[in-house]
């Protein structure tokens, strides 16, 4: 299918069918997909072209998509986000009591009770490892702390919209350091992510946001979480115009992951943290979205961009 199949689709829902069926295959679950080469190449090409705005301080991790659970509890990701958080379980105990679960399940009766919770979580944002790794080396330096990290992130949120997946890839730039440079660093970040979407053609509005804190209590910790001006989301509009998708975003931690680190400057005050998040697959999906299948049809200045 190319480009000017899909401008002839005049339904909404077809554009994004059509866009689902070219880039992705169905792997049996919502929101985990078999990515086609075509998408890998323009996440490719973005990840290049993000490397190209990195500082030359920054250091770079690449993590594995799972983590110590004690970490994640440490982080306090069960406070705010517990409905979104994925546990790796597995089947302990000895030879002979797994293999009374194996029979269960090759009888055709469920085996899934007899799973134990493991040592390991789903990485749900691609920032949460590199903290106590600052942390470990002693006091931040004064200049602060810069990180490139990046990792396959597990949110459960399964939902059949092409922008919400349960397994996606993040990109991050952290910053660590006192309260002033996290907001330079912050506020850099935003014109400069402006920058990138205005040469990606990628129509966006830059807006405060809220993360998405569990039940009732939930509702106070966004509602503070706007009055503080803590997180700001770059969004385009993917599905519709109405409902953009947040495609990076902009946060600003305070003092949180220094307190729970135990992270500090040599004068011994509580370091500040803040990170600009990529969503790597939204991302690759808003090209798409906004500028056809047909990447060899794309502008000349947007395949510039991404030095395709
Ligand atoms: P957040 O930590 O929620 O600000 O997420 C950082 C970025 O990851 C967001 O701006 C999105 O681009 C991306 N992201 C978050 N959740 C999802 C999801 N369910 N599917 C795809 N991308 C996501
Ligand atoms: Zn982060």
């Amino acid at each position: 299918m190319t480009a000017t199949a899909a401008t002839v689709l005049e339904k909404p829902t077809d554009r994004l069918e059509l866009l689902a069926q070219t880039l992705f295959r169905p792997m049996g679950a919502d929101g985990v997909y078999a990515r086609t080469g075509l998408y890998e190449g323009v996440v490719d090409a973005l990840a290049a072209m993000i490397t190209r705005y990195r500082h030359p301080r920054a250091e770079v991790f690449r993590f594995p998509p799972v983590m110590s659970r004690k970490m994640i509890e440490t982080s306090g990701y069960l406070k705010s986000f517990p409905n979104l958080l994925g546990c790796m379980c597995c089947l302990q105990g000895s030879e002979g009591e797994i293999r009374e679960t194996v029979n269960r399940f090759v009888e055709g009766d469920p085996w899934t009770d007899d799973l134990t919770a493991g040592d390991l979580v789903l990485t749900p944002a691609s920032c949460y490892p590199v903290y106590p790794i600052a942390a470990a080396r002693g006091p931040v330096p004064s200049e602060g702390l810069l990180f490139d990290v990046a990792c396959d992130c597990f949110r459960r949120e399964p939902s059949k919209d092409i922008d919400r997946m349960q397994s996606f890839r993040m990109r991050e730039y952290v910053c660590i350091g006192r309260p002033e440079q996290i907001q330079a660093f912050r506020e850099d970040w935003i014109e400069r992510a402006k920058g990138i979407a205005d040469r990606l053609t990628l129509p966006y509005t830059v807006d405060l946001a809220n993360d998405p804190f569990f039940g009732r209590g939930g509702q106070l910790m966004a509602v503070s979480q706007i009055q503080q001006a803590l997180k700001f989301e770059l969004l385009i509009p993917v599905m519709s115009e109405e409902k953009p998708t947040a495609c990076m975003s902009f946060n600003y931690h305070q003092d949180h992951f220094g307190e729970v680190w135990g992270l500090h400057g040599a004068d011994g005050a509580l370091s500040h943290t803040g990170c600009v998040a990529f969503g790597m697959d939204r991302l690759a999906v808003a090209m798409f979205a906004t500028h056809g299948l047909d990447v060899d049809a794309w502008p000349a200045s947007v395949r510039g961009a991404l030095g395709i």
